[in-house]
């Protein structure tokens, strides 16, 4: 396996962009009986995964990271950098306005 996505629910808003941008179509929307949202996007098949990261890149939410194995060990690459990112630009913006 080169690399593993993991998908947080809790940002997940189940909008199929992901779906459309991995370009070997992994991603799949589950069905869900959730209060806020009706799906969540899985991959099925995590070994099938290059960890192109076009998923996190391209998902508004940023609830995607997207780890690439170097030596023995999976390594974030993308996903959780955005995340510390914009929630910087976010405080910085706060404290502006
Ligand atoms: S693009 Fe992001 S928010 Fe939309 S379904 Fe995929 S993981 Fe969920
Ligand atoms: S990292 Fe690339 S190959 Fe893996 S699920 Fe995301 S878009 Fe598809």
């Amino acid at each position: 396996m080169f690399a593993r996505i993991e998908i947080d629910r809790s940002r997940c808003k189940g909008c199929g962009i992901c779906t459309t941008a991995c370009p070997r179509m992994l991603l799949e929307l589950e069905q869900v009986s959730d209060e806020f949202v009706s799906s969540f996007a899985v991959l099925p098949s995590q070994e099938k995964c290059v960890g192109c990261t076009q998923c996190a890149v391209m998902c508004p939410d940023l609830a995607i990271d997207v780890y690439s194995r170097q030596k023995n060990e999976f390594v974030g690459v993308t996903g959780r950098a955005f995340r510390l990112y914009s929630n910087k630009v976010v405080s910085l913006l706060e404290r502006l306005s």
